[in-house]
């Protein structure tokens, strides 16, 4: 498995107000859902799901650096993330730190590209990133079954980011297989400037009471089979039953999508960002002219799907 890219250098610098030891940067990549399902809530408040998460080219910049001074300092280009002990990039850290008594500190660059808070596991990739750049810098030797089983205790997401590429994710998101690669084609993202809580989308959904479900199984035929046309077909994602009639934004962006030549349109997560398939470049780049032309969108992105062609495990329960 290749794990977030990373590269190492050192540095000398009496300049600094701490003197730097060693820095990695690495990138932290963003994910969609090419389908989304809800199986049940469970006594402890989770959800049981059925994910089929996707790797986009879209990341936030990482850079670690070794400090003398004791303490984990975050800076991040968005003044309204937390720089503290609720930023996920910090909390991988100071876990790791205080499971392997690590000595000295940490300064922790975030530039973050990845919408905020917009169900493309942001947060969560920054968090696996950080985890992955520690164990590569103080070389603690731990596999990345053994990151994911200390990431998951910081999010349901962050095994997965660890692992990337196409995968199903199931139980809360800790549970993960590997599946053939998406098919290449053009992914148009757009965040509508409104904000969706997670909470309220879960809260309105009334797992029990869904009887058609997301053809989740098709969809891991579609990919098997290689076939894009088949994947769009099977796009689904249970979350849009609350938040489509709630916030109209949402499905004014898939509409529009769709009438601009992508082959399906849907939400990611638990919203509000919408995304859209393409099997030409210039049919994409028409719509993102449209969507930023109608104002709906307050960030656009035109990606393509990331492969992880060098996962070496089933699934990491
Ligand atoms: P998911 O798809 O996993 O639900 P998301 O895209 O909905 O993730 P995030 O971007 O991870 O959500 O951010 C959710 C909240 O987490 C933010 O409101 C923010 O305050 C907090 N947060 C903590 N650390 C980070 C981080 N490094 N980057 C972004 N948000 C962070």
């Amino acid at each position: 498995m290749t794990p977030p890219e990373e590269e190492t250098d050192r540095e000398d610098s009496g300049e600094m107000e701490f003197k730097m030891l060693q820095t990695i940067r690495l990138k932290a990549m963003a994910k969609i859902n090419l389908g989304l399902d809800v199986l049940r809530r469970r006594p402890d408040g989770y959800h049981d799901v059925r994910m089929i998460m996707q790797t986009v080219n879209l990341y936030d910049d990482i850079e670690i650096t070794k400090m003398e001074e004791p303490g984990i300092r975050i800076f991040t280009n968005l003044h309204f993330l937390p720089a503290n002990e609720n930023n996920l990039a910090y909390c991988a850290a100071d876990l790791l730190m205080k499971e392997f008594s690590l000595q000295g500190g940490l300064q922790i660059k975030l530039d973050k590209h990845i919408p905020v808070a917009a169900g493309m596991a942001g947060g969560s990739s920054d968090g696996a990133a950080v985890l992955v750049g520690l164990n590569r810098m103080f070389s603690l030797g731990l596999s990345k079954e053994e990151l994911a089983e200390r990431g998951v205790l910081l999010g349901a997401d962050v095994p997965y980011c660890i692992m990337r590429g196409t995968a199903l994710s199931e139980g809360i998101g800790e549970i993960l297989t590997p599946l053939p690669p998406m098919p290449d084609c053009q992914i148009l993202i757009a965040r509508p400037g409104i904000a969706v809580s997670t909470r309220f989308v879960y809260e309105n959904l009334h797992a029990e009471a869904i009887t058609d479900h997301p053809d989740i199984d098709g969809m891991i035929e579609a990919l098997t089979a290689g076939d894009l046309y088949k994947v769009a077909a099977k796009m689904e994602n249970v979350l849009e039953r609350v938040t489509v009639p709630a916030y109209p934004e949402i499905g004014r962006l898939k509409e529009l999508m769709r009438e601009k030549g992508a082959l399906n349109a849907l939400m990611s997560g638990s919203g509000p960002t919408v995304f859209g398939l393409f099997d030409r470049e210039e049919t994409a780049q028409e719509a993102c002219d449209a969507v930023m032309e109608s104002g709906l969108a307050k960030q656009l992105f035109l990606r393509r799907p990331f492969q992880n062609h060098t996962r070496n495990y089933q699934n990491l329960e």
